[in-house]
Parts: structure tokens; C-alpha cells; sequence
């Protein structure tokens, strides 16, 4: 067998029958031959590669520290320098604490270790030669650990719901969602890798975030927007030129002579090549030479042509673009709003995240109709320019404002705002966070999209045809939705959005604007209601609980009674209908469902309310027993009367149709909604004992046990989730005959998401349960006898 070199040789360990796991890689290998194949594979190299790559760096650097606070790299550079050649300055984050010097080699290292005493700007120099690590590799996280550190909906409901009111709400959907310290960390540390390994390629060249990284409106997790700036590389390209021509040979710096030499600009002129080829460039640097980086792609189809990367270990996706000046300076003026009034942040983010939840927007890979958060951060500025005391100048008054009276242009658009957003006046607008919440989205249930143009630079909507009139007009992609960029003037920034999308968007900011007028939104519930902006976020909109319905029809089971015409004539035909339902549902989510299932006490029975802890847990049980067909003391119909009081009508006079209605608490405690197909086939032998005849209800049940088993029996601590449920019956109103019964659920505050899994999948089973509940016992609702315990047998 050939080894790949002694490094190698001590990496790998002999394992017992044969094996071999590379120590380097992390990696498990059965033979010989495949331990070959690892070691001349392209990961065992690549990691090799960059651990020499790491131990010369360490060989050859300096651990400094002790210099004044707000000390360059630049200005280590220099001081170092009289040793011999600095390669790198790597500083820590804070700038003042510690700086890692890199030198060109170890001679200069050790001219520097062997002077007894450095000092720079008066302060001595603590220098000592670096500490080697043992170079370790850290397999990538697997795929999901990243976002199981993100917040879940339920988190962020329960968050929510603890705070005072929707201002603080607000405030804390920020926190929630800004960058933590470490990811903050994580984003610097990655954009100084990035600088480090272009201006090895690209000399003079500079990396600059922009995007949500930046502008104020990050969120854990958003992808890293970066432009990499090689203006600077092509002056330097084109003089390194100008030094190779003989008669310039003896001006050329030796320093620019040395940088030229390695550089892959040799192969390329950045002036004259086009943007795709420029980027393959940066693709190829990007995977071959930058640590962690993968998934490199050049996208040159887009507006604005990038190459995308993913950042193996933390997940983190980004993308680089090379002709996107307009953008840095759109972050700028993004970032200076949020800094200009206090309430930007909160509103831009419930504003987005309101978006996300409805499908209205987001950053989809490859775009789609949907706004991006660009554009719909400059509707909420917009709109905050646009109130009767404006919260924000509008892009020309800015401009007016500027300090130095020096135009700042960038692809020949106007750029031109103040740096510093301590020169505006406080706005004097005193609207809450709260309230403007719920006029952004009045203000756009009733815009007129479509006849108009949004304008910040402005700030107002401007008539469209007028608009196409202009100069930057004529050039405008009108669309149904019109939002012109505050800089690129010809730039329709919601272009892609489709009609439908403009369509939805204005009937969710309607639905969204309703929602904000009810007491729901603007207080705080005391009964452990969902409230203020969680119902907002709910995916479906505010009226989501509302639609949280599920029909009985019942047809086929009413039918059966149709015969029984003294029954179904007489005047408790309705209510012992009713009575008789409800057993079903409550058996069916007790016994078949294994759920806890209490029903409310008569009174509350017809108020919705989100499912929490009873006090009256034990007579409520009891009475759930009695409403349940499958408990030990099941309730008859001709029971009625002598043992439990109806349940609640809302109208007293019996005479007429009435409404009835019971409500149930209930808690889940098993994921019986998911794998129950696979489950039940195990059930269903392919030979069927004749014998034994297949009962539905019995067979769910036996599933649902499976189920709680496989979960590990976690009972005795909390429930999944909770939820409440209301049975009505006669919501139509319609005829004395009407057998359709609704129900209504509302789940508890923090687990709504797990929830709308759970409803999605009652839909079609409890209509289809009860029915069977219901046909399977014909007879019960006429003849007491005929109600035997079905609930023992299961
Ligand atoms: P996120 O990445 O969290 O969705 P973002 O603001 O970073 O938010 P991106 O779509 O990544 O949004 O765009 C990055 C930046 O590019 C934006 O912040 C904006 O500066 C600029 N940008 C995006 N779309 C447009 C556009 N249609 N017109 C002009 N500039 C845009
Ligand atoms: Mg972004």
C-alpha cells in the first residue's frame, strides 16, 4: 500500500477485523482499499492541505497584545515591519485586546522574539510566539441542528403572550429575532475570512456586506449578502500592466512586482472581461481557496448576477455580487432610518414577519411573485413618511439636509443623505408602535395598487401615467404593484410581484387591519387567550381561529333515523340528536384518539376559549364520563332527564329550533395524527380471522395505543398541546330537521403550530369517526338497551 506521506500515516488508527478510521477526517473506513480511496480522496487532501497550510501559518506568527485600544492592523503592520515582511494582521474583535501577526517567515520570526522589548505609541508590547494547536477538524453540524436552534412559532407564541402589551410585544419580536451575539461573531469572523482570501487574488480588492447583515432588520439565520469592490484591483491590475512593459520596468514598486506574480489576474483583465466571467473567477477562488465554503454556484441569470455559497458548518447561505454599488448605499439608507426613529425596527419586523406567515413575502430561492423584504421594508417607510405628522423625511428632503452639500452619486443615480441621522429633528409624530401596527395595514387594504407609483424619494404616490411621462419613468417595468427604488429611480422594485400576489396581499392587510380594530389585538387577555400580534402571525391570518371549523354533516347516520319517524318528529328530537353526537365525539377523541377530554361546566360551555388547567378537573371528569358513550356509566338518551341537566342551550324555549352547544378541554399527549397509516397496516393482517369482524373504531384505537407506546409513555409531564372545542348544533337555524353539528377549535396560546398539523388531520378523521360512532349503534338514540359499552371493548 502506498502512503500519502508520514501526516498521514499518523492519522489513521487500525481498527479490530480490518478496519481503519482516519483521525483527520473523522471517517470510518472496513479495508484496505477503501482507506486507499479516503486518502487519495478529495476531502482527506483538502483537510491536509489546509492543516500545513495552518501550521506554517503558526510557525511563522506572533501572539501581540498590550497596545492601546483602537490600534489598526495597519499600524501593527507598520511597526512589525521593520523586522521584515508582515503578511497579516489578523485583529480580534474589539479591536484593542489582541492581534495575531503573521511574518513572511521564521528568520523574521525569530528577529522579533529575540528583541527584548517592543513599544508602540508609547505602550509596551507583549509579544510572545504563537501557541500551537493541534489542528482539529470539526464535522459540519448535521442538516436541522442549526435550526432547531431558531426560535419555533409555538416559543414565539408563548413569548408573546407574557408580555404586557402589543408595544412590548413588539420590542421583544426584535430581540427574538436579531443576530445573538455568536452569530454576529460567526458573520464578522466569516467576512475577515473572505477579505483575507481575496486580496490574496484580487490585491486592493474589499469585501462589504450589505443586506439584512447590516441595514438594521437582521434575522438569525437571513443569508449574508456581500459585494466584493475591485475598483481599487483594477487600477492596480492596470499599473501592474503598465510595470510589465519594459519602459516602465525600473518605477514598478517591488512590492507590486512580487503581488502581480501569483496573482490569478494574470489569467484575467477585470476591464475589459464581463460580469460572468469575472464571477466564474470568484466561484473558483470561493471553492477552492476559501475553508468551509461549498455549494458555490454562479448565478449570472439575475438582475444583479452573484455566485452563491453555503457555509458548511453553520449553515449559513450568502452570496456574492460584483456590480452592486446601489446596494451598499441602499443598506446605508436603510440602516440610517432605523436609527432615525426607534420605531422602524419594531414595525419593519412584525411587518415581515406578518408577511412570512401569510406567504406574502420572503426571499425564496430564485425569487417568485412574492415581495422581497427590501420592498416591503420600503412600503413600511413609506408609510411611516407618509403619516399626518410624518415618523420619516421623505429621500428629497434628506437630500436637502445633506451636510456637506457634496452629491454622492453611484451608477449615476442620486445618492446623496446625511451620514449622520442625529441631524433630524425628532419627528413629533406621537403614534404608539401599536397603532401605527394597524394603520400600516389600513392604509394598504385600500390602496389603488396598481394607478399609482410609490415614491420615497417623495413621499407619495405619484399618478402612474404622469410618471411614465418622466425620464426615469420610461424605463420603469410598471407591474401591479408600483414601488420605485429611492435611488434607482427607474427601478421598479416589486417588478416581480404578480397580480395575484398584489391581490392577496391587499386582502391580508385587510383581514390584518379588521383584526387590529378588536380588543383581541389591542389588550392583553386575562384568560390565557391568544392575543396582540400572535393571532396576526398565525399562518392564514388573524381570522385562522376563526376558521378553525370542522362540519358534521352526519348525513348518512340521520338518515338511518329518517325511519323512525315518531323520533324524528318529536320536539327532543333535536336535543337527544345533539346528546348523541357529542358521546361520539367525545369518545372518539378519548378512547379512539386518546386524548383527555373534559367538558366545561354549563355556562362556559358556549364561550371560546383557548384550553388551559381546570380547577373542577374531577367533577368535570364525571361528567364527561356521563357524556361518554364509552365510559363505564354510559349516558342514554332516556337517561336524559333523570341524570344530567341538558347541555346548554342559548335559547331557553324549547319549543323553537334551538342552538345547543358543549364545550370540551382537551390535551394531547401523543403524536396519534402522524404514521397512523403505517401503523394500522400492521394491524391488518393480509389473512383476516373471519371470526373476529373488523370493528374501524377498535382498530384506530389499537393504532393510537401503538402510537403512545412509541412515544415513550411521557404522560406524566405535560401535554403536547392543549386545545378547546365546541360542539354546536343548529347554526343554520334552518329547520327543525337540521342535523348538522359544527365544531369549533381554539387551541392554547403556545403550541399553535403543532396544533394546525393535528386539526389538519381531524378534518377527515373525526367526521368519518363519528359518523361511524354513530351508524355503528343505530338504534341507541330509540332504545336504551342498545347502548352497550363500546369503550370496554376497545
Ligand atoms: P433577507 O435576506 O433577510 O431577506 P435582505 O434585505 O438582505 O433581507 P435580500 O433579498 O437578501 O434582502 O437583498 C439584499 C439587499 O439587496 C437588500 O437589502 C437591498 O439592499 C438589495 N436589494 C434586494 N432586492 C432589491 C431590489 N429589488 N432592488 C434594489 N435593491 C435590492
Ligand atoms: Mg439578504
Amino acid at each position: 500500500m502506498e502512503m500519502e506521506g508520514a501526516g498521514t500515516l499518523g492519522d489513521v488508527d487500525s481498527l479490530p477485523r480490518g478496519g481503519f478510521r482516519c483521525r483527520l477526517c473523522h471517517v470510518t473506513v472496513a479495508n484496505q482499499p477503501s482507506l486507499d480511496d479516503h486518502l487519495r480522496g478529495k476531502k482527506h487532501q483538502r483537510l491536509e492541505n489546509l492543516r500545513s497550510v495552518r501550521q506554517s501559518q503558526e510557525l511563522r506568527s506572533v501572539f501581540v497584545s498590550g497596545f492601546h485600544k483602537g490600534t489598526t492592523a495597519l499600524e501593527l503592520s507598520d511597526y512589525f515591519q521593520t523586522y521584515g515582511k508582515v503578511v497579516n494582521v489578523v485583529m480580534d474583535k474589539d479591536k484593542g485586546v489582541y492581534a495575531i501577526v503573521e511574518l513572511q517567515d521564521e528568520e523574521i520570526l525569530q528577529k522579533v522574539l529575540s528583541q527584548p522589548q517592543h513599544s508602540l505609541g508609547g505602550q509596551r508590547l507583549r509579544v510572545k510566539p504563537r501557541e500551537k494547536k493541534d489542528f482539529k477538524y470539526t464535522p459540519p453540524r448535521k442538516q436541522g441542528s442549526a435550526r432547531r436552534e431558531q426560535l419555533s412559532p409555538e416559543k414565539l407564541a408563548q413569548n408573546l403572550c407574557q408580555v404586557e402589551d402589543v408595544d412590548a410585544q413588539m420590542s421583544l419580536v426584535v430581540q427574538l429575532f436579531e443576530f445573538s451575539e455568536s452569530e454576529q461573531r460567526l458573520r464578522d469572523l466569516l467576512v475577515k475570512l473572505f477579505q483575507e482570501v481575496f486580496s490574496e487574488f484580487f490585491p486592493e480588492s474589499a469585501i462589504l456586506p450589505f443586506g439584512s447583515s447590516v441595514n438594521g432588520f437582521c434575522v438569525s439565520g437571513c443569508d449574508l449578502d456581500l459585494f466584493l469592490d475591485l475598483e481599487k484591483t483594477k487600477s492596480f491590475q492596470a499599473s501592474a500592466k503598465g510595470a510589465d512593459k519594459p519602459q516602465a520596468e525600473e518605477e514598478a514598486s517591488p512590492e507590486t512586482e512580487s503581488r502581480s506574480e501569483d496573482s490569478i489576474l494574470t489569467d484575467i483583465d477585470l476591464v475589459t472581461a464581463t460580469v460572468p466571467e469575472v464571477l466564474e473567477l470568484v466561484a473558483t477562488v470561493l471553492q477552492k481557496c476559501v475553508p468551509g465554503v461549498h455549494n458555490v454556484q454562479v448565478v449570472s441569470t439575475a438582475r444583479r448576477p452573484v455566485v452563491k455559497f453555503c457555509h458548511k458548518e453553520s449553515g449559513l447561505r450568502g452570496d456574492i455580487s460584483i456590480n452592486n454599488k446601489l446596494a451598499l448605499c441602499n443598506t446605508r439608507f436603510l440602516q440610517f432610518c432605523t436609527e432615525a426613529d426607534e420605531r422602524v425596527r419594531p414595525l419593519v419586523y412584525a411587518v415581515r414577519y406578518w408577511a412570512k406567515q401569510q406567504a406574502l413575502a420572503g426571499n425564496p430561492f430564485g425569487g417568485g411573485p412574492l415581495l422581497n423584504n427590501y420592498a416591503l421594508t420600503l412600503l413600511v417607510l413609506f408609510f411611516l413618511q407618509t403619516r399626518s405628522l410624518p415618523v420619516l423625511p421623505t429621500v428629497a428632503h434628506l437630500k436637502d439636509l445633506s451636510d456637506d452639500g457634496e452629491l454622492t452619486l453611484v451608477d449615476g443615480w442620486d445618492c446623496t443623505f446625511p451620514k449622520d441621522p442625529a441631524l433630524l429633528k425628532p419627528s413629533g409624530n406621537p403614534e404608539s408602535r401599536c397603532s401605527l401596527l394597524a394603520e400600516f395595514f389600513h392604509v394598504f387594504e385600500s390602496c389603488s395598487f396598481s394607478g399609482c407609483v410609490i415614491s420615497l424619494r417623495e413621499g407619495q404616490s405619484l399618478p402612474l401615467s404622469d410618471f411614465l411621462l418622466s425620464e426615469a419613468g420610461r424605463k420603469f417595468k410598471v407591474g401591479p404593484i408600483n414601488l420605485q427604488d429611492p435611488f434607482e429611480l427607474s427601478h421598479n422594485v416589486a417588478a416581480n410581484v404578480n397580480e395575484k400576489t398584489a391581490l392577496r396581499f391587499q386582502r391580508c392587510c385587510h383581514d390584518a387591519a379588521k383584526y387590529c380594530r378588536s380588543l383581541q389585538y389591542q389588550r392583553k387577555s386575562s384568560k390565557g387567550k391568544i392575543w396582540g400580534l400572535v393571532r396576526l402571525f398565525q399562518p392564514g391570518g388573524p381570522q385562522a381561529a376563526e376558521r378553525l371549523v370542522i362540519s358534521l354533516p352526519l348525513t348518512p347516520a340521520a338518515q338511518s333515523l329518517w325511519s323512525h319517524k315518531e323520533l324524528y318528529q318529536s320536539r327532543d328530537f333535536h336535543q337527544l340528536w345533539f346528546r348523541r353526537v357529542c358521546a361520539g365525539i367525545s369518545f372518539v377523541l378519548e378512547h379512539v384518539l386518546k386524548c383527555s377530554c373534559l367538558e366545561k361546566p354549563q355556562g362556559l360551555g358556549e364561550e371560546r376559549e383557548a384550553a388551559g388547567s381546570d380547577p373542577e378537573e374531577e367533577q368535570l371528569k364525571t361528567k364527561t364520563e356521563q357524556l361518554s358513550v364509552g365510559s363505564k356509566r354510559p349516558l342514554d338518551v332516556d337517561d336524559e332527564g333523570a341524570c344530567s341537566p341538558p347541555p346548554k342551550k342559548s335559547r331557553p324555549d324549547s319549543s323553537l329550533p334551538t342552538t345547543e352547544s358543549v364545550t370540551w378541554n382537551c390535551a394531547v399527549w401523543h403524536h396519534v395524527w402522524l404514521g397512523r397509516r403505517r401503523i394500522r397496516r400492521q394491524f391488518c393482517s393480509p389473512e383476516p380471522d373471519p371470526k373476529q369482524t373488523a370493528d374501524p373504531l377498535e382498530l384506530e384505537a389499537k393504532v393510537s395505543e401503538a402510537i403512545s407506546q412509541q412515544d415513550g409513555e411521557t404522560r406524566s409531564v405535560d401535554p403536547l398541546f392543549r386545545f378547546a372545542v365546541c360542539a354546536r348544533s343548529g347554526d343554520g337555524g334552518s329547520a327543525d330537521q337540521d342535523t348538522h353539528i359544527s365544531l369549533s377549535f381554539t387551541p392554547g396560546p403556545e403550541q399553535v403550530a403543532v396544533f394546525q398539523d393535528f386539526f389538519h388531520f381531524l378534518q377527515g378523521f373525526l367526521p368519518r369517526m363519528v359518523e361511524q360512532h354513530l351508524t355503528s349503534k343505530p338504534s341507541d338514540l330509540r332504545t336504551p338497551e342498545g347502548n352497550s359499552s363500546q369503550g370496554d371493548s376497545i
